[in-house]
Protein backbone atom coordinates (compact mmCIF):
# COMPACT_ATOMS: atom_id res chain seq x y z
CA UNK A 1 0.00 0.00 0.00
CA UNK A 2 2.10 2.82 1.11
CA UNK A 3 5.68 2.54 1.26
CA UNK A 4 7.95 5.21 1.70
CA UNK A 5 11.92 4.37 1.73
CA UNK A 6 14.77 6.77 2.57
CA UNK A 7 12.99 10.07 2.62
CA UNK A 8 15.03 13.46 3.33
CA UNK A 9 12.50 16.63 3.71
CA UNK A 10 13.91 19.95 4.22
CA UNK A 11 11.73 23.55 4.88
CA UNK A 12 12.26 25.10 1.71
CA UNK A 13 11.63 28.38 3.59
CA UNK A 14 14.92 27.92 6.30
CA UNK A 15 16.91 25.01 4.64
CA UNK A 16 16.37 23.25 7.76
CA UNK A 17 16.59 19.72 7.60
CA UNK A 18 13.68 17.35 9.48
CA UNK A 19 13.62 13.74 8.08
CA UNK A 20 16.77 12.45 7.54
CA UNK A 21 15.97 9.15 6.11
CA UNK A 22 12.39 7.72 7.07
CA UNK A 23 11.47 4.32 6.07
CA UNK A 24 8.54 3.18 6.70
CA UNK A 25 6.31 0.55 4.74
CA UNK A 26 2.29 -0.67 5.63
CA UNK A 27 0.29 -3.13 3.78
CA UNK A 28 -3.52 -2.99 2.60
CA UNK A 29 -5.45 -3.41 5.65
CA UNK A 30 -2.94 -2.96 8.12
CA UNK A 31 -2.79 0.26 11.06
CA UNK A 32 0.15 1.61 12.14
CA UNK A 33 1.01 4.00 14.89
CA UNK A 34 3.99 6.58 14.74
CA UNK A 35 4.62 8.06 18.13
CA UNK A 36 7.98 10.02 19.12
CA UNK A 37 8.91 13.50 20.96
CA UNK A 38 7.62 16.79 19.89
CA UNK A 39 9.69 18.26 17.43
CA UNK A 40 10.70 14.33 15.77
CA UNK A 41 8.79 15.55 12.40
CA UNK A 42 5.69 13.33 12.44
CA UNK A 43 3.70 15.98 11.32
CA UNK A 44 5.95 16.92 8.32
CA UNK A 45 5.73 13.43 7.29
CA UNK A 46 2.11 13.90 7.31
CA UNK A 47 2.54 17.24 5.22
CA UNK A 48 5.16 15.84 2.78
CA UNK A 49 2.63 13.11 2.30
CA UNK A 50 -0.50 14.74 1.68
CA UNK A 51 1.65 17.06 -0.98
CA UNK A 52 1.33 20.44 1.25
CA UNK A 53 3.64 23.12 0.56
CA UNK A 54 7.26 24.60 1.35
CA UNK A 55 9.04 20.99 2.19
CA UNK A 56 11.19 20.32 -0.44
CA UNK A 57 12.16 16.11 -0.85
CA UNK A 58 15.75 16.06 -1.18
CA UNK A 59 16.36 12.23 -1.38
CA UNK A 60 14.15 9.42 -1.15
CA UNK A 61 11.09 7.83 -2.35
CA UNK A 62 7.25 7.30 -1.55
CA UNK A 63 4.64 5.55 -3.05
CA UNK A 64 1.03 4.54 -2.98
CA UNK A 65 0.15 0.98 -4.76
CA UNK A 66 3.82 1.54 -6.43
CA UNK A 67 2.31 4.79 -7.76
CA UNK A 68 4.52 7.96 -6.70
CA UNK A 69 2.86 10.20 -4.82
CA UNK A 70 5.41 12.85 -4.69
CA UNK A 71 5.33 13.57 -8.39
CA UNK A 72 1.37 13.98 -7.86
CA UNK A 73 -0.52 17.39 -7.06
CA UNK A 74 -2.58 17.09 -3.93
CA UNK A 75 -5.53 16.86 -5.16
CA UNK A 76 -4.30 13.74 -7.50
CA UNK A 77 -2.85 12.17 -4.60
CA UNK A 78 -6.60 12.04 -2.55
CA UNK A 79 -7.94 11.04 -5.84
CA UNK A 80 -5.55 7.92 -5.99
CA UNK A 81 -6.71 7.41 -2.28
CA UNK A 82 -4.85 9.52 -0.06
CA UNK A 83 -7.02 10.84 2.32
CA UNK A 84 -5.39 13.20 5.41
CA UNK A 85 -7.61 13.42 8.09
CA UNK A 86 -7.56 16.88 9.97
CA UNK A 87 -6.73 18.59 6.90
CA UNK A 88 -9.99 20.45 6.98
CA UNK A 89 -10.15 21.77 10.79
CA UNK A 90 -10.67 25.22 9.12
CA UNK A 91 -14.32 26.71 9.93
CA UNK A 92 -16.04 27.34 6.39
CA UNK A 93 -18.59 30.38 7.24
CA UNK A 94 -21.50 30.58 4.68
CA UNK A 95 -21.04 26.84 3.13
CA UNK A 96 -23.03 24.46 4.24
CA UNK A 97 -21.78 20.77 5.45
CA UNK A 98 -23.38 18.89 2.50
CA UNK A 99 -22.42 21.24 0.18
CA UNK A 100 -18.62 20.60 0.89
CA UNK A 101 -18.70 17.12 1.50
CA UNK A 102 -20.25 16.85 -2.21
CA UNK A 103 -17.72 19.24 -3.34
CA UNK A 104 -15.05 16.97 -2.13
CA UNK A 105 -16.06 14.14 -3.64
CA UNK A 106 -17.02 15.29 -6.64
CA UNK A 107 -13.07 17.02 -7.18
CA UNK A 108 -12.30 12.94 -6.20
CA UNK A 109 -14.48 11.76 -9.05
CA UNK A 110 -13.51 14.43 -11.81
CA UNK A 111 -9.80 13.90 -11.16
CA UNK A 112 -10.65 9.63 -11.35
CA UNK A 113 -12.26 10.84 -14.34
CA UNK A 114 -15.77 10.04 -13.22
CA UNK A 115 -19.22 11.20 -13.48
CA UNK A 116 -19.93 13.66 -10.57
CA UNK A 117 -22.82 12.32 -8.06
CA UNK A 118 -26.88 13.28 -8.26
CA UNK A 119 -28.04 15.50 -5.71
CA UNK A 120 -29.98 12.23 -4.67
CA UNK A 121 -27.41 9.82 -4.95
CA UNK A 122 -25.39 12.07 -2.65
CA UNK A 123 -27.94 12.76 -0.04
CA UNK A 124 -28.74 8.71 0.45
CA UNK A 125 -24.91 8.24 0.60
CA UNK A 126 -24.41 10.67 3.47
CA UNK A 127 -27.63 9.87 5.43
CA UNK A 128 -26.18 6.49 5.28
CA UNK A 129 -22.63 7.54 6.55
CA UNK A 130 -24.24 10.03 8.85
CA UNK A 131 -26.24 7.34 10.36
CA UNK A 132 -23.32 4.63 10.99
CA UNK A 133 -21.32 7.15 12.43
CA UNK A 134 -24.19 8.52 14.59
CA UNK A 135 -24.09 12.30 12.69
CA UNK A 136 -26.99 14.01 13.65
CA UNK A 137 -28.88 15.20 10.40
CA UNK A 138 -28.56 18.31 11.73
CA UNK A 139 -24.88 19.14 11.72
CA UNK A 140 -24.75 18.25 7.83
CA UNK A 141 -26.79 21.02 7.65
CA UNK A 142 -24.84 23.87 9.72
CA UNK A 143 -21.96 25.76 7.71
CA UNK A 144 -18.22 23.45 7.71
CA UNK A 145 -17.27 23.46 10.98
CA UNK A 146 -18.14 26.45 11.88
CA UNK A 147 -19.36 26.49 16.16
CA UNK A 148 -18.85 22.69 16.10
CA UNK A 149 -17.38 21.21 19.37
CA UNK A 150 -14.13 19.68 19.20
CA UNK A 151 -15.93 16.61 19.49
CA UNK A 152 -18.35 17.81 16.54
CA UNK A 153 -15.41 18.43 13.98
CA UNK A 154 -13.58 15.18 14.52
CA UNK A 155 -16.94 13.39 13.85
CA UNK A 156 -16.88 15.65 11.03
CA UNK A 157 -13.43 14.83 9.75
CA UNK A 158 -14.24 10.81 10.26
CA UNK A 159 -17.28 11.69 8.13
CA UNK A 160 -15.25 13.09 5.18
CA UNK A 161 -13.09 9.68 5.23
CA UNK A 162 -16.43 7.55 5.25
CA UNK A 163 -17.80 9.71 2.05
CA UNK A 164 -14.22 9.64 0.51
CA UNK A 165 -13.26 5.99 0.84
CA UNK A 166 -9.65 6.48 1.05
CA UNK A 167 -7.32 3.54 0.95
CA UNK A 168 -4.53 5.27 3.42
CA UNK A 169 -5.59 7.31 5.87
CA UNK A 170 -3.46 9.28 7.48
CA UNK A 171 -4.60 10.69 11.03
CA UNK A 172 -2.02 13.49 12.25
CA UNK A 173 -3.67 14.60 15.99
CA UNK A 174 -3.44 17.91 16.76
CA UNK A 175 -0.99 19.10 19.30
CA UNK A 176 -3.91 20.61 21.71
CA UNK A 177 -4.81 17.50 22.22
CA UNK A 178 -8.94 15.87 22.52
CA UNK A 179 -10.58 14.49 25.38
CA UNK A 180 -11.86 11.23 26.40
CA UNK A 181 -15.07 12.00 24.59
CA UNK A 182 -13.57 12.89 21.50
CA UNK A 183 -10.55 10.45 21.70
CA UNK A 184 -13.11 7.78 21.54
CA UNK A 185 -15.23 9.46 19.17
CA UNK A 186 -12.80 9.14 16.39
CA UNK A 187 -11.27 5.66 17.55
CA UNK A 188 -15.19 4.38 16.78
CA UNK A 189 -14.90 6.04 13.98
CA UNK A 190 -11.35 4.91 12.55
CA UNK A 191 -12.58 1.23 13.85
CA UNK A 192 -16.02 1.39 11.70
CA UNK A 193 -13.92 1.92 8.64
CA UNK A 194 -11.16 -0.75 9.07
CA UNK A 195 -11.57 -2.95 6.36
CA UNK A 196 -9.10 -5.38 4.10
CA UNK A 197 -8.40 -2.83 1.67
CA UNK A 198 -7.55 0.27 3.81
CA UNK A 199 -4.83 1.11 6.08
CA UNK A 200 -4.58 3.39 8.69
CA UNK A 201 -1.10 5.76 9.76
CA UNK A 202 -2.20 6.56 13.13
CA UNK A 203 0.09 9.18 14.67
CA UNK A 204 -0.48 10.38 18.49
CA UNK A 205 1.24 11.58 21.06
CA UNK A 206 -1.15 9.17 23.23
CA UNK A 207 -0.65 5.66 24.06
CA UNK A 208 -4.07 5.47 25.31
CA UNK A 209 -5.46 6.63 21.40
CA UNK A 210 -3.86 3.09 20.93
CA UNK A 211 -6.15 1.73 23.83
CA UNK A 212 -9.22 2.30 21.33
CA UNK A 213 -7.78 1.94 17.91
CA UNK A 214 -5.40 -0.97 17.94
CA UNK A 215 -2.21 -0.64 15.55
CA UNK A 216 -0.56 -3.75 14.39
CA UNK A 217 2.50 -2.01 14.31
CA UNK A 218 3.76 0.80 16.59
CA UNK A 219 7.18 3.27 15.03
CA UNK A 220 8.70 4.94 17.18
CA UNK A 221 10.09 8.75 15.34
CA UNK A 222 12.59 10.91 16.78
CA UNK A 223 15.31 13.62 15.08
CA UNK A 224 13.88 13.31 11.67
CA UNK A 225 13.83 9.08 11.32
CA UNK A 226 12.04 6.53 12.92
CA UNK A 227 14.04 4.63 15.18
CA UNK A 228 12.37 1.83 16.52
CA UNK A 229 9.54 -0.42 14.86
CA UNK A 230 7.78 -2.56 17.18
CA UNK A 231 4.03 -4.16 17.82
CA UNK A 232 1.50 -2.65 20.29
CA UNK A 233 3.59 -3.34 23.42
CA UNK A 234 6.29 -0.73 22.05
CA UNK A 235 3.61 1.93 22.89
CA UNK A 236 3.10 0.93 26.36
CA UNK A 237 7.01 0.57 26.71
CA UNK A 238 6.79 4.64 25.80
CA UNK A 239 3.67 4.50 28.50
CA UNK A 240 5.48 3.89 30.94
CA UNK A 241 9.00 4.63 30.34
CA UNK A 242 8.64 7.66 28.22
CA UNK A 243 11.25 8.12 25.90
CA UNK A 244 14.23 8.62 27.02
CA UNK A 245 15.77 4.95 26.76
CA UNK A 246 14.68 4.64 23.24
CA UNK A 247 16.49 8.00 22.32
CA UNK A 248 19.61 6.85 23.74
CA UNK A 249 22.43 7.28 21.13
CA UNK A 250 19.93 8.82 18.70
CA UNK A 251 19.87 11.94 19.61
P1 LIG B 1 6.14 16.69 15.32
O1 LIG B 1 4.87 16.61 14.54
O2 LIG B 1 6.80 15.37 15.51
O3 LIG B 1 5.98 17.41 16.60
P2 LIG B 1 6.95 18.54 13.26
O4 LIG B 1 6.95 17.80 11.98
O5 LIG B 1 5.80 19.41 13.55
O6 LIG B 1 7.19 17.52 14.45
O7 LIG B 1 8.26 19.43 13.33
C1 LIG B 1 9.56 18.91 13.10
C2 LIG B 1 10.56 20.03 13.18
O8 LIG B 1 10.41 20.90 12.08
C3 LIG B 1 10.45 20.90 14.41
O9 LIG B 1 11.75 21.25 14.81
C4 LIG B 1 9.68 22.10 13.91
O10 LIG B 1 10.00 23.23 14.68
C5 LIG B 1 10.17 22.21 12.50
N1 LIG B 1 9.17 22.78 11.57
C6 LIG B 1 8.17 22.10 10.96
N2 LIG B 1 7.45 22.89 10.16
C7 LIG B 1 8.02 24.12 10.25
C8 LIG B 1 7.76 25.39 9.65
N3 LIG B 1 6.76 25.56 8.77
N4 LIG B 1 8.56 26.43 10.00
C9 LIG B 1 9.56 26.26 10.87
N5 LIG B 1 9.88 25.10 11.46
C10 LIG B 1 9.12 24.04 11.17
MG1 LIG C 1 4.53 18.74 17.29
MG1 LIG D 1 2.92 17.10 14.99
Amino acid sequence: MLEIKNLHVKLEAEDKQILKGVDLKIGAGEVHAIMGPNGSGKSTLSYVLSGREGYEVTEGEATLDGVDLLEMEPEERAAAGLFLAFQYPVEIPGVGNMVFLRTALNAQRKARGEEEISAGDFLKLVREKAKTLKIDAEMLKRPVNVGFSGGEKKRNEILQMAILEPKMCILDETDSGLDVDAMKLVSEGVNALRSEGRSFLVITHYQRLLDHIKPDVVHIMAAGRIIKTGGPELALEVENNGYADLLEGVV
